[in-house]
């Protein structure tokens, strides 16, 4: 069984084509600059590289581009486009309408197309990669994976903020967390390397890239995480502010004459590692040998110090915790800033080994805590397509 994985973003679509016999990669790619001028597809397949220059006006145009991409002589992996079993799509808020994956269906896309006043920059694309597909495919199941299901486990006490109830029912207004493909694929496979039941863990995993959140799984359920009503909260990213005291934003306004969309815009994008460091939002910039100093090394520190404060608050909410994982672009890579989160944790049972986290393998699991350690520190590498994948897999057979 062969399954598309597509990831569509306003101007850009991620896919990856996986047989599901093996859960390997047979092909993938990205279509870049969608409806923008010099939209390019760049498509990998058989161990080469192919790339295509072809106007993209729209995501239907890019889909079909990627079909013949699949299907063709040179550069194909498939016979027909009927090899294809199904298509899993990522959809980034399901808001509380949806706690796991759905078959897609008109009233699915309705209440998707719904919730882009939740996720105005990421829903409308999803839903478009959706139709395109739809109209290139029609006979082909669709699946719908969102970001947000894993985390609709969380408690109420835990998901609602110090707002009006009314506010929550009337206008939604909640923590729901995103991320939840990777916290869900690394916990998974934390318990799977341990050899436990996910059952009887408590796990808190920190998925740090460019944007980061973490998350306490207790049990294999998500009872807390740092993102929240959007990705903005939580720690400082490449570019979010993350946390911040919202009387900032008036007086920001006040104290530059920016208007609200401004101030937004600001806390979005000019924030974060970029904003402390006033340099790159890129952690490989800002840690390059000769630079990791003055506001550089701050902005790492400062990141270091809120996920820190994460795993402290997690082992609080959850009394205890087993497994400490870390995922994405920063948590698999970076073995400074796993130190500064876990080095110093001794109070709370871990017992971090700084010559593993040195020496550790890219690309598969390490072990970071020592043997003796009662908690366990471990780098996983993430893979929200495969998770993707396989619950599309499980929903269109
Ligand atoms: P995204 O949120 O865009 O998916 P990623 O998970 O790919 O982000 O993470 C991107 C971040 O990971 C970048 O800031 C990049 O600098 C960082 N990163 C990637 N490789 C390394 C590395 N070897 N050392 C430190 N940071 C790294």
């Amino acid at each position: 069984m062969k399954i598309l994985v597509i990831n569509a973003g306003s101007s850009s679509l991620k896919y990856q084509l996986i047989d599901m016999t093996n859960e390997s990669v047979i092909a993938k790619g990205l279509c870049e600059r969608i409806a923008i001028s010099g939209s390019v597809l760049t498509h990998k397949a058989n161990g080469k590289e192919f790339v295509f220059k072809n106007d993209m006006p729209n995501h239907k145009v890019a889909i079909k581009m990627v079909l013949d991409a699949l299907v063709s002589p040179e550069c194909g992996v498939i016979k027909s486009m009927d090899e294809i079993a199904a298509v899993g799509h990522r959809v980034v808020h399901s808001a509380e309408d949806f706690t796991s994956s759905v078959l897609v269906n008109d009233e699915v896309l309705k209440i998707c197309e719904k919730n882009s006043e939740l996720a105005p920059l990421h829903n409308p694309a999803n839903v478009m990669g959706i139709k395109a597909c739809q109209e290139v495919m029609p006979n082909t199941p669709m699946v719908a994976v969102f970001d947000t299901a894993f985390h609709s486990t969380m408690p109420d006490y835990a998901y609602l903020y110090g707002i009006k109830y009314s506010d929550y029912k009337n206008y939604r207004i909640r923590r729901y967390g995103f991320h939840g493909t990777s916290h869900m694929f690394v916990s998974g496979e934390a318990a799977k390397y341990l050899g436990k039941d996910i059952k009887d863990l408590k796990i808190i995993t920190c998925h740090l890239g460019n944007g980061s959140s973490i998350t306490a799984v207790d049990g294999g359920k998500s009872v807390d995480t740092s993102m929240g009503f959007t990705p903005l909260e939580g720690v400082p990213m490449g570019t979010r502010s993350g946390n911040i005291d919202p009387a900032v934003i008036e007086y920001l306004m006040q104290k530059k004459g920016q208007t609200i969309s401004e101030v937004m815009n600001y806390l979005n994008k000019e924030c974060g590692v970029l904003g402390i460091s006033e340099n790159s939002s890129d952690f490989r910039d800002l840690m390059a040998e000769g630079v990791f100093n003055g506001k550089n090394k701050l902005a790492v520190d400062a990141f270091a110090y809120n996920v820190k404060k994460y795993v402290g608050a997690y082992a609080a909410a959850m009394n205890g915790v087993d497994v400490i994982v870390f995922t994405a672009g920063v948590g698999e890579n970076d073995p400074y800033i796993r130190g500064a989160v876990a080095g110093n944790l001794q109070y709370m049972g871990v017992d971090f080994d700084d010559e593993a986290n040195k020496n550790f393998k890219r690309g598969i699991i390490s072990e970071i805590s020592k043997p003796s350690s009662k908690v366990k520190v471990l780098v996983i590498p993430t893979n929200e397509e495969l998770v993707i994948a396989r619950e599309t897999k499980r929903l269109a057979k």
